[in-house]
């Protein structure tokens, strides 16, 4: 059975809860053990597939098809391990459960209540693989005292107390606010925040204190009296330069040796970090630098793109350079020349969207890649506005369109407009189960979600790029390119490298000839880690490097 680390947050939200958890993940691989990280979200929302990128920033999707909260792209890029649909739950997941079981008669017509059946849905959740690994995660999202929170605090106190003893540990996380006038850091949030947990029952071993300035000894003696944990248990956390110094800094303050002691484990494995030494020694090191153009439409959040910032600085650390990116809104370009926004820029990267609006600047950026010579990496939609782009200007398909947009038009009552050069998909295989959809089924479940397996054609670019013919890559769109203009589209220069098994669905395009064009329907971005640069973010990047120097 694993060890459980339960991480809540407290003060204010927004702490780096999500970079602790994964950190002190890495950290505990580092000493040898196994690891999985699961994230419980109070809100309702089922899953946050339905959200809008700049309510929660990117929807991350893991191997099994999920939509997840980002938090879950930190674990894996930090731990290299997998998440599955069952490391993220949201209360709305965990109610709709309850609810279903309800109607199901499953409780025998018992009263539903919180506690027990919410809490008890909650355990059994947190409990799934639990046989697999060494030590198992959990992050609490949100922080201690919020409403909808409630039924996971008394889920995780109910969870340590029914297992023998040491075999659960909480870690809280909270902030020592600096207060300039009197040059002095403030503990009594932290004291406060530590006492709603406790109000909770929840006794916190670990406290992580994040902090613009050192903690003074005596504060620390005073955090430790005051919040009854030991001293070597209060964890100061400093901002980082880069992410992927937060297990070296984290390491250097002592939060895994105070995990392994709050679980009486001693002597401890001694932790190799050699993975972290380079990752982060490349970051702080590079030989040069590029720029890259990413041209989207949720370009005001950043973090509704993090994994593509994330695998583009990964695509630097293959290349030793340090990747500059600039967010430029699409939409620019459907009033003004791009030529002038994109001309200095080393790469331009379109990245994924849903929805009409910003597309056909998007056209615009990939048109001028394309003429221009400069590495183009097009990833879901800016494959699909590629695809167009070379039907409307290489074969004079002046109506090359998407049927995304018409239904979108449609809907509020417009006309056809585009002869659809991708298409909705209302079926397709999944292994060899045949999947089907129309485009009135639900939101969530109209998409090709999850890892697909796709075949490259032999000496294209890409299988270079891979090293291998076959490869799986996670997808997340109800879109597809459509094989009518293939052989035509073929004929002028874009080929289609990567296909589905069964050859029905292009799954990669590429311009032979050109210094880099290469899109695909698939998110790379979801699959790179620091210490394994994902093939296609690496190879952009050199490519960019290389454009560098002509420019
Ligand atoms: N909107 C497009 C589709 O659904 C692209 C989705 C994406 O970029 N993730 O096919």
């Amino acid at each position: 059975m694993a060890r459980y680390v339960f991480i809540t947050g407290g003060v204010v939200s927004s702490l780096g809860k999500g970079l602790a958890s994964a950190a002190l993940g890495a950290l505990l691989q580092a000493r040898g053990y196994t690891v999985r990280l699961r994230k419980l979200d109070p809100y309702l929302n089922v899953d946050p597939g339905t959200m809008s990128p700049f309510e929660h920033g990117e929807v991350y999707v893991t191997d099994d098809g999920a939509e997840t909260d980002l938090d879950l792209g930190h674990y894996e890029r930090f731990t290299g391990v997998a998440a599955r649909k069952t490391d993220s739950v949201s209360s709305g997941r965990i109610y709709s459960n309850v609810l279903e079981k309800e109607r199901r008669g499953d409780y025998l017509g018992k009263t539903i209540q919180v506690i027990p059946h919410v809490t008890n849905e909650i355990k059994e959740w947190i409990a799934i693989g639990d046989t697999e690994v060494d030590f198992m995660l959990c992050e609490i999202g949100g922080t201690v005292g919020d409403i909808e929170g409630l039924p996971f605090f008394e889920a995780i106190r109910q969870f340590g107390q029914e297992r023998p003893r040491g075999e659960c540990i909480y870690v809280h996380l909270t902030l020592l606010p600096y207060v300039a006038a009197s040059g002095e850091l403030k503990t009594k949030p932290t004291q406060h925040s530590v006492k709603e947990l406790r109000s909770i029952g929840i006794a916190p071993d670990v406290l992580v204190c994040r902090t613009e300035h050192p903690i003074p000894e005596k504060e620390i003696q005073k955090i430790a009296l005051f919040c009854n944990v030991r001293e070597n248990a209060v964890i100061p956390a400093h901002d980082l330069k880069s992410i992927y110094e937060a297990p070296l800094a984290y390491h250097e303050v002592g939060l895994d040796q105070a995990v392994l002691d709050a679980f009486g484990i001693s002597p401890a494995p001694r932790p190799d970090l050699v993975r972290w030494n380079n990752v982060v020694d490349a970051v702080h090191n590079p030989d040069g630098e590029v720029n890259i153009a990413i041209v989207g439409k949720y370009t005001q959040l950043e973090d509704a793109y993090k994994s593509i910032a994330e695998a583009l600085t990964h695509g630097g650390i293959a290349n030793r350079v340090k990747v500059t990116s600039e967010w430029l809104d699409s939409e620019i370009f459907e009033r003004e020349d791009p030529a002038p926004y994109l001309e200095n820029f080393d790469g331009i990267l379109v990245p994924g969207g849903f929805g009409e609006r910003g597309t056909e600047g998007m056209i615009h950026a990939a048109e001028f890649a394309r003429l221009r010579n400069v590495p183009y990496f097009g990833i879901c939609l800016g494959m699909q506005m590629a695809v167009i782009e070379a039907t409307r200007n290489l074969m004079g398909v002046a109506r090359a369109g998407s049927e995304e947009f018409d239904h979108e038009a449609e809907k509020k009552g417009g006309e056809k407009r585009f002869e659809p050069v991708v298409y909705h998909l209302k079926e397709w295989l999944e292994g060899n189960r045949t999947i089907k959809r129309e485009v009135t089924d639900d939101k969530g479940g109209t998409m090709r979600l999850g890892a697909y397996n796709a075949n490259l054609a032999e000496g294209s670019q890409v299988a270079k790029i891979y090293g291998d013919q076959a490869i799986s890559e996670r997808h997340r769109h109800r879109y597809e390119v459509a094989l009518s203009y293939r052989e035509k589209l073929e004929g002028v220069g874009l080929k289609f490298s990567g296909m589905s098994p069964d050859g029905r669905l292009p799954e990669i395009v590429e311009i032979p000839g050109h210094p880099w064009f290469v899109g695909v329907q698939f998110h790379p971005e979801l699959k790179s880690k620091p210490f394994e640069p994902h093939p296609l973010f690496a190879d952009f990047v050199r490519a960019a490097v290389e454009q560098g120097r002509l420019v």
